[in-house]
């Protein structure tokens, strides 16, 4: 029997997510934000949850914390095509607060309604690296209570890849201002750099291990 490509197996997995209703965030979404990208990649991002863009747009990192993103991706020499984007949860948490509709950060009950999804991408998408994107990522893929301004840029291994990286997420680093803000911005582009080298070398190791046919796309001349 042939196997199934990956994009196919994460299309139906995203068809069932897209009707989920596993826990209350289901009542008060537009779009269920699975996930994107190249899920060939050896290198998954995962952020918080989608915010009002994302949850308008049913796209991961679309807002301004996704231009932040975007030109920290840049610098570190990549580009959204060469990685996959999701997150810890896939409806939009939010709350009222005089009138006005704000994010807030997921609860542990919506964390782990949501974890199936996000346990069936991870496992057939089989990233070599892993870069977890705000604390409450960190403390979902790392270990329980991650202290990001500590732990952040240390390397871990989780059941779904051999490297897995935290760093400072993108909508934190839009908070901070002047010396602050810089330096967070910087912590992220090192991060993210370190999350591409560690995922080239590692890719020539499974390629020493277990030679691949290159694919028909710049993701392979990458890593
Ligand atoms: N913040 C996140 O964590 N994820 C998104 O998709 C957008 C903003």
């Amino acid at each position: 029997m042939t196997e199934r490509p990956v994009e196919e197996l994460l299309a139906a997995v995203e068809a069932r997510a897209k009707q989920c209703v596993a826990c209350p965030l289901a009542r008060t979404r537009t779009n269920v934000v699975f996930g994107e990208g190249n899920p060939r990649s050896p290198l998954v991002i995962v952020g918080e949850g989608p915010g009002e863009q994302e949850d308008a747009t049913g796209r991961p990192f679309v807002g301004r914390a996704g231009k932040l993103l975007d030109q920290a991706l840049r610098e570190a020499g990549m580009a959204r095509r060469h990685v996959y984007i999701c997150n810890i949860i896939k409806c939009r948490a939010c709350i009222e607060e005089n009138g006005r509709i704000r994010n807030r950060t997921p609860t542990q009950e919506e964390i782990q309604a949501c974890y199936p999804w996000l346990d069936q991408q991870l496992t057939l998408i089989k990233p070599l690296v892993i870069v977890c994107l705000g604390a409450p990522a960190a403390s979902t893929l790392i270990h329980r209570n991650f202290k990001i301004m500590q732990e952040r840029g240390q390397w871990f291994s989780n059941r779904y890849a051999p490297a897995v990286i935290a760093s400072l997420h993108p909508a934190y680093i839009l908070r901070q201002a002047g010396d602050a803000y810089e330096r967070g911005y910087r912590a992220l582009v090192e991060d993210l750099t370190a999350a591409r080298e560690r995922a080239r070398e590692l890719r020539r190791l499974q390629e020493q291990a277990q030679p691949v046919i290159p694919a028909d796309d710049d993701q392979l001349r990458l890593f």
